[in-house]
């Protein structure tokens, strides 16, 4: 163990989950039905609201009680000022943004329906640099148990590789990632599957909320509460029932208060 690994955690400083990714803004707007194109129509309720896959899973992972970082781009202004505000009320540790001098910071318009809790996303993200490996080499390694980038496969990313369920998906990518690496896929309302080192599969149905209200943020939820479980030592399946049970729990709510 490095000595100064030692002395952080005598003085109480437990290791760090890092999310590396994207944080943007989102502007959501709640319906009751999704509207008609072209059409006219009042939301119920309209919200700001910090998003962005590795920042929603920081989200997530504060509100477990797990200490995190979040590392990704962010450009000055009133956007980025709403943002690391909220990273910090959150307790989410923004040393590692990386500042951009040009670009805008992305923002998506998301249209929530509570008629079946879908979430419909418009994101904007075209010119803002990306974290270089530069960046990446100034991180303390030494701080952290778990680094998480995207291993995790989406049902989004699946479907538009072909997959139609994830247990095909785990299987048809299985060769294209190093031997003895874990795939985990979350599909919606079906739960979760994984594949373990050994090649095992492994699920878990999903825990759908009494209503269902909000979906945005799920697969972010689910992959947080999985890296939470798993990084402290829980098995697979464990953690991928921990992983369904958090996010149905927070598609029965809107935004993340409450998951816990
Ligand atoms: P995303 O589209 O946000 O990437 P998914 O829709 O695949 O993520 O959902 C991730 C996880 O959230 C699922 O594994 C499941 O546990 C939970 N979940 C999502 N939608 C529902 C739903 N309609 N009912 C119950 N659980 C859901």
């Amino acid at each position: 163990m490095a000595a100064g690994a030692a002395a952080r955690r005598d003085q109480g400083g437990e290791k760090r989950i890092l999310c590396v990714g994207l944080v943007c803004l989102d502007i959501i707007s709640v319906v009751e039905a999704y509207p008609a194109e072209d059409s006219d129509t009042r939301c119920v309720s309209q919200r700001w609201q910090r998003g962005g896959n590795a920042s929603n899973s920081c989200t997530v992972l504060s509100l477990l009680g797990a200490p995190c970082a979040f590392m990704g781009s962010l450009a000055a202004g009133h956007a980025a000022d709403f943002i690391t505000a909220d990273f910090r009320r959150r307790g989410v540790d923004v040393t590692h943004v990386a500042w951009q001098p040009r670009g805008d910071v992305p923002c998506a318009c998301c249209v929530v329906s509570t008629a079946n809790g879908s979430r419909t996303i418009v994101l904007y993200d075209t010119n803002l640099p990306d974290v270089t490996a530069r960046d990446f080499e100034r991180v303390d390694l030494s701080q952290y148990k778990w680094i998480h980038w995207e291993v995790f496969i989406s049902k989004d990313l699946a479907q538009h590789f072909g997959y139609r369920s994830a247990p095909e998906a785990l299987r048809g990518l299985h060769s294209r990632v190093q031997p003895g690496a874990t795939l985990i896929c979350a599909w919606a309302e079906e739960g979760a599957d994984a594949l373990g080192p050994g090649g095992e599969l492994v699920h878990s149905d999903a825990f759908p909320p009494e209503t269902l209200v909000d979906t945005l943020g799920a697969g972010d939820t689910f992959n947080a509460a999985v890296i939470f479980a798993l990084s402290a030592g829980r098995s697979l399946q464990d953690a991928l029932t921990f992983g369904c049970r958090i996010a149905g729990r927070k598609c029965g709510i809107q935004g993340y208060d409450g998951i816990v």
